[in-house]
């Protein structure tokens, strides 16, 4: 059988780091669990040779591959019923990271944001932006964006690179910046893994400051939940848009809310981030991006038994609060609020420093955009899960139309039904060159996708 050669020529070169799934596999699913794909073959690489081998030998047997960092994703992004190439990696001790003279980082992609951070730290130096979940590969979010607190003053993750490695579908390494192999750069990153895989990258690094003041305004514990969100959504923006205080040295902005349901100690909040050396350290919080990724994947852990419904939009300021409205709207005439749900609000401006990327989530620099997620959970074992998933997410396709009407962006992470018409609308001619790429880069269409960039609609298990 063909599977079985697949696998010995695989052995030959990645050894015990092939798995031939029989029985399922967690790589079967992703953060979402809304999607099931069985695999045929688990492949973990370690290094560029890896890579190559795993996407040449899948190339000889016309067998497709999925790209896998550590899963995150809503949408089914990373399964496959192929090879799942497994591009994740905690140790920096096989793939180190390299501190160049300038202070800049040049890192293998499979490595945590993490394990980059703690080194980075050691050195004095730190990542301009970091999600809030920093078990996140290095690769996987640069495949989508990467943003956090500090996404007001450096914009997304994907602003950082400098230059990147891209291995090929057809298993050809090359070296990608704006000046060399400028359209690969481009639509690499953000571009869900389409193109290869980034197998590393260098990276813009700061000065590395400990010490944060988060202060946190809660509000609205009373009202009802809908007039919250849009009352928020006002304040958020308006500070968004007109507080940026010389006197701080950093600023970040982040606005949420949860429904008791998810959880109950938080309730509505919006909190700013000073980043002072000078102030005292009893008043200052030290590594606040740490504390706060512990915390994130304390929640996440707790939804390993919910499907999760999860999408973020990016709007300039005046349509984020049309969508906010809108989202209002939808709430009080369904079911929506009565799903543990929160919503996550990031203020997002790209530095003048920022590359042209086609697929940036936030496509204009020096704008500001409002990022606004909306994550709900339904139970796997509610006797009604199936029918609360389908009208969710015929809530959330209203919501994603309504986004593109505004001329806002989906973050493509997410569960988002993005078909060829709406790519058409979102991207415009770009997403015509990211196909035209796409024929080129990979004519056994081996990366292939069953859902967002290159599809029609997914299908829900
Ligand atoms: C609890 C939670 C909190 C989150 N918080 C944030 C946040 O604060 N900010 C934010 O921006 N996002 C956030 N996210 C979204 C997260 O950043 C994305 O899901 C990201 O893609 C996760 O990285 P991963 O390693 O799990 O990627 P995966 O889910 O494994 O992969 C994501 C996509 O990238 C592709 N890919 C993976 N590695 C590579 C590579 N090396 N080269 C090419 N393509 C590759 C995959 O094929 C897939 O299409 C959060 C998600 C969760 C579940």
């Amino acid at each position: 059988m063909a599977i079985n050669k697949i696998y010995e020529s695989l052995a030959s070169s990645l050894e015990d780091r092939v798995e031939l799934c029989e029985t399922p596999t967690l790589y079967a699913r992703d953060f979402g669990n809304l999607i099931q794909r069985q695999p045929k073959i688990l492949a973990h690489v370690r290094s560029e040779k890896d890579i190559c081998d795993v996407l040449q030998i899948a190339n000889a047997y016309k067998m497709p591959v999925s790209i896998r960092g550590s899963g995150h994703s809503c949408n089914g992004q990373t399964l496959t019923t192929g090879i799942v190439l497994v591009h994740h990696q905690v140790s920096e001790e096989i793939t180190p990271i390299s501190i160049l003279e300038d202070g800049n980082v040049l890192c293998p992609s499979r490595l945590t944001w993490e394990s980059l951070e703690r080194t980075l730290n050691k050195h004095n130096r730190s990542c301009p932006v970091l999600t809030d979940h920093l078990e996140t590969t290095i690769g996987g979010t640069l495949s989508v964006g990467g943003l956090g607190i500090r996404s007001i003053q450096y914009g997304a993750q994907i602003d950082q690179v400098l230059k990147l490695k891209l291995i090929l579908p057809t298993g050809k390494a090359i070296w990608c910046s704006p000046e060399e192999n400028v359209d690969l750069f481009r639509f690499s990153l953000g571009g869900l893994g389409v193109l290869g895989v980034i197998e590393s990258v260098i990276l813009k690094t700061i000065p590395y400051k400990p010490h944060s003041q988060p202060v946190i305004h809660d509000f609205c514990n009373s009202i009802d939940a809908v007039m919250k969100v849009e009352e928020a959504f006002k304040n958020f923006i308006e500070t968004a848009e007109h507080t940026h205080n010389p006197d701080w040295m950093e600023m970040a902005l982040v606005h949420s809310y949860f429904s008791p349901a998810f959880n109950p100690r938080i309730r509505h909040s919006h909190e700013f981030f000073l980043t002072d050396q000078n102030s005292s350290p009893s008043a200052s919080i030290t590594d606040y991006p740490f504390i706060k990724a512990n915390a994130t994947k304390a929640f996440s852990n707790t939804l390993q038994n919910y499907k999760n419904i999860w999408c973020d939009y990016l709007l300039l300021p005046e349509q984020a609060l049309q969508f906010a409205k809108f989202i209002c709207k939808i709430a009080s005439a369904t079911q929506f609020f009565s799903c543990p749900f929160c919503i996550y609000s990031l203020a997002v401006k790209r530095p003048a420093y920022a590359p042209s990327l086609p697929l940036h989530p936030a496509p204009l620099k020096n704008t500001l955009y409002i990022s606004v997620g909306l994550y709900c959970g339904i139970e796997k074992n509610d006797s009604e899960a199936q029918m609360k998933v389908s009208e969710m997410q015929k809530i959330f396709s209203q919501l994603l139309d309504f986004c593109i009407v505004l001329g806002g962006r989906p973050y493509v992470w997410g569960e988002h039904c993005l078909t060829h018409a709406l790519n058409q609308k979102i991207y415009g001619r770009d997403y015509d060159r990211l196909l035209q790429l796409k024929r080129e880069h990979d004519p056994n269409n081996i990366i292939s996708f069953p859902n967002l960039w290159l599809s029609t609609c997914h299908q829900v298990m």
